[in-house]
């Protein structure tokens, strides 16, 4: 059976494919609006927050755009933890609108290191907020957050989440680790088409808001604020998504979220045991291995563009290729949202067949 396992966006449950055909309803009325503080509830229950949360219409980086416009101004210094494509993306988001970034990056493949982080800190006293990437998408790495939000918070600096490949799937207690604003997108783990980016902020975020000078229309939490007071958002929201999203929500707390963290953690484990069985190597520091993306290192004498190609031509099978310096120099297979250890076992048949025609001369 055909498989698409990028990391994102994800296959969908068919229940969420129906509800996303469901009849137009007014955006301003009271149905949706009984659906908007739904939805906003059951999502605070996954993120595990009470904070202030919201649904906001587009993709993940427009998420990031809001986190980081809503909370700063021009001029503030901020540290950037960047451990890849991710967030070397958000960094640059900060920078555009004239932020003062202070890069940490890591080597790609590897976790920040918490210490590393709360040096930098020190000596930048004056840095207003910490942003950094829950699981790094492009290297298969989940960081440590929470050693790094204990440093974070000690320091009394806002932390500032990426999580759009991790919320939903891998544990992220947003208020037990002090998290200010908090980012994720609902094609990654939600099960649910692209299209839109939700995000909780802190009552210290709000502190921060009201003084951010950042330009800003589209992207306003406070303007979110004020009409989620009436059941509305500012603008037009992609009101499909969110029916999708609705039914995905019922799914996923009737099966329970930790239930769902421990099912992703076996399924990261089968991908990364299966794939090294083949004689691959994983990309990533094995210790934060990202049970919801798992990138594989090309070996030497394999046409990587082949190997994919095959495994889609082949088998029906879509895996993602490597970002920026990577390409060319892993795969990676998105195992996040709905997926099965079938789906799994059956990925590992068809690339152990496709490998030696895509140049492996087997493992070393
Ligand atoms: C996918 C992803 C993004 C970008 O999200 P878009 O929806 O493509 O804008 C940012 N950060 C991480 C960690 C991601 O996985």
């Amino acid at each position: 059976m055909a498989q698409l396992r990028v990391p994102g966006p994800t296959p969908c449950p068919p229940e969420v494919l129906q509800a996303m055909g469901w009849p137009m309803i007014n955006h301003r009325g009271p149905e949706f609006k009984k659906m908007l503080y739904e939805v906003t509830e059951e999502l605070q229950q996954v993120f595990q927050t009470k904070n202030d949360l919201y649904i906001l219409t587009g993709s993940g980086t427009g998420g990031l755009e809001a986190a980081v416009v809503n909370v700063l101004s021009p001029g503030d210094k901020i540290l950037s933890v960047s451990i890849g494509v991710f967030g070397d993306r958000w960094a640059n988001i900060a920078r555009t609108f004239g932020a003062d970034v202070v890069s940490l990056n890591f080597e790609w493949g590897k976790a920040a290191d918490p210490e590393a982080v709360a040096d930098a800190i020190k000596e930048n006293q004056d840095i207003k907020a910490v942003l950094v990437t829950h699981n790094e998408t492009s290297t298969g790495v989940t960081n440590d957050l929470e050693s790094i939000s204990k440093v974070v918070k000690n320091a009394g600096k806002l932390l500032i989440v990426d999580a759009i490949s991790s919320l939903s799937s891998i544990d992220l207690p947003v208020d037990k680790w002090g998290c200010d604003v908090v980012v994720t997108g609902s094609q990654k783990g939600w099960m649910v088409p692209p299209g839109l980016a939700m995000a909780s902020i802190s009552p210290e975020g709000w502190k921060a808001f009201e003084k951010a000078k950042m330009p800003r229309f589209y992207w306003d939490f406070g303007k979110a604020k004020s009409y989620l007071e009436k059941g509305e958002n500012p603008w037009t929201p992609a009101v499909s998504v969110v029916f999708g999203l609705s039914v995905a929500l019922k799914m996923m707390l009737k099966d329970g979220i930790q239930e769902i963290y421990a099912r992703q953690a076996r399924i990261g484990q089968m991908t990364r045991d299966g794939v090294k069985a083949l004689g691959l190597s994983i990309f990533a520091d094995e210790k934060y291995a990202s049970n919801t993306v798992t990138a594989v290192a090309i070996p030497e004498g394999v046409d990587a563009k082949k190997l994919r190609q095959l495994m889609q031509s082949e088998h029906g099978i879509v895996l993602a290729g490597g970002q920026q310096h990577l390409d060319g120099k892993i795969f990676r297979i998105g195992h996040l949202g709905l997926v099965t250890e079938d789906e799994i076992r059956e990925l590992l048949a068809a690339l152990k067949e496709t490998l030696p025609k895509a140049g492996f001369a087997g493992a070393k």
